[in-house]
């Protein structure tokens, strides 16, 4: 049987709107119904598939404000963020229109015959996104899943389902044919558990946390189906005293309190060279005190409120660890309502073990430490049981070199925070997780390489 609940704006605490829960049985439905699309999905001619995939995209940037609208209200998110985070949809699903005329095999010499290899389609594929960015991260799995030929069936966190919904119905104004790409709100337990569970998925995409994620991965080795797992992340933006420190500096807030700090890339640890420490504190201090935290709606907004109360109770309760880290300042927070809201806060840990360095919080909060010289801060940027994303703040070429190399994470930004663009790979090392997403690694994660020799001696 299904069941409702409300939606909450996280801004004001107050209900958005109520949203129905799929059961067992209605999910076995859908994904029954993603599985009879794809037998004619797949045969979609590449320039047909293309066109539609274009329309699509062209649907989304049509109703950006639309989207943005729904975000700010369903997850808080700052203008700025929710319009970004809607073009992205619209981009990555254009650029992936592309796919399709050319996704290539190989022809590969042999004796008596043609060797080819196919880049075929698995199947349904089931994507479970998390409340962080519901939207990017719903369209990076069903834009390349769609584009290799697969039908998707997508399960939105509980919290944040709206811009999801939306994005279904969109595609089905822009001419994706019924049963090709599915949303299924409902319970990670039920649904998501569902997409584990049924032979009818083939491929499971998952986004979320460490923890969910290994008993995904655990559930999909019962019929070895194809899993890719984004998982959480600590990662470190590492200073060094020969950098420009006033301006990485101000540029840190930025890479750790965007969306909160609600963000797996969050650079949540940072590393400043023990002789620049203080010189960095100084200028961090000011760049804390100045970034905005206010009304999501506001142009001006820097970061709104956290996604819950139960998140809100969580990261605060890292705050107030006084035996594990002192709370070195906060920045201003200007709520406009009731909601779930935590000012930027930067925190000093006892040592390397607080949990303030070594767990992710994912909330506004980062905790520095100083290195002594490259040997340690590699030591330290490695010693965690994540590896998503970094930083390395240097005007030394070789240094930012050999470090890139030596930090082990799936995303670096040299000079920059940047780390996410739609045409370039996205995923993690160690626990951070398992595939890639974005730019072209995506394909192999949507499709199986099949092999065919063609025999010419008969
Ligand atoms: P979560 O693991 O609690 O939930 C993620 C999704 O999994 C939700 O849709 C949830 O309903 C579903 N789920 C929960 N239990 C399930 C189960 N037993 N079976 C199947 N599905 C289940 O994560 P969250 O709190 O929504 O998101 C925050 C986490 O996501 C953080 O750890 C963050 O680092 C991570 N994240 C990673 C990336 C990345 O690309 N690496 C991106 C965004 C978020």
């Amino acid at each position: 049987m299904s069941t409702t609940y409300d939606v909450i704006n996280p801004a004001t605490g107050k209900a958005v709107k109520q949203i129905k829960e799929a059961s067992v049985e209605e999910t076995d439905a859908i994904i029954a119904k993603a599985a009879e699309a794809f037998k004619s999905w797949r045969n979609v001619t590449p320039y047909d598939r293309s066109n539609l995939l274009r329309a699509f995209s062209n649907k989304v940037r049509e109703h950006r404000e639309e989207l943005a609208k729904i975000e700010i209200e369903n997850s808080g998110h700052t203008r700025g963020n929710a319009l970004w985070e809607a073009d992205n949809v619209a981009n990555v699903l254009n650029y992936y229109a592309g796919v399709p005329e050319r996704l290539y095999g190989r022809q590969i010499p042999v004796a008596g015959g043609v060797d080819i290899t196919f880049k075929e389609p698995i199947g349904v594929v089931g994507i479970i996104v998390p409340w962080n960015f519901p939207m990017p991260i719903a369209g990076w799995g069903f834009s390349a899943a769609l584009a290799t030929g697969n039908t998707v069936v997508l399960k939105p966190a509980e919290l944040t389902p709206l811009t999801a919904i939306r994005l279904g119905e969109l595609a089905l104004e822009a001419g994706i044919p019924e049963g090709v790409l599915n949303i299924i709100p409902g319970k990670g337990s039920v649904v998501g558990n569902r997409f584990v569970t049924n032979p009818l998925v083939r491929k499971v995409s998952f986004t979320g946390s460490t923890a969910v994620g290994k008993s995904i991965m655990a559930g999909c080795a019962d019929q070895v189906k194809r899993v890719t797992l984004e998982l959480g992340g600590k990662s470190a933006n590492i200073i060094f005293a020969d950098t420009d420190i006033e301006a990485a500096a101000n540029a840190a807030p930025g890479g750790v309190f965007d969306n909160a700090g609600q963000d797996c890339c969050a650079r949540t640890r940072i590393l400043v060279e023990k002789k620049a420490f203080d010189k960095f504190m100084e200028h961090f201090e000011k760049a804390v005190k100045s970034f905005r935290c206010e009304d999501p709606n506001l142009d001006s907004a820097g970061m709104g409120p956290l996604i819950s109360k139960k998140q809100m109770d969580v990261v605060t309760s890292y705050i107030n660890n006084e035996s594990d880290s002192k709370l070195a300042f906060q920045g201003s927070m200007t709520p406009s309502g009731d909601g779930f809201w935590v000012p930027p806060t930067v925190l000093l840990p006892k040592d390397t073990k607080a949990k303030a360095w070594q767990e992710e919080i994912f909330g506004p909060v980062v905790a520095v430490l100083p290195f002594e010289d490259e040997a340690d801060a590699i030591a330290k940027a490695n010693d965690s049981i994540y590896g998503l994303s970094g930083s390395i703040y240097t005007s030394n070429l070789g240094k930012a070199l050999r470090l890139s190399r030596a930090v082990e994470t799936g995303n670096l930004s040299v000079n920059s925070h940047s780390s996410v663009r739609y045409w370039t790979p996205f995923g993690g090392f160690k626990q951070s997780g398992l595939g890639r997403a974005l730019g072209p690694d995506s394909l192999d994660m949507y499709t199986e390489t099949k092999n065919v020799f063609f025999n010419s001696e008969n």
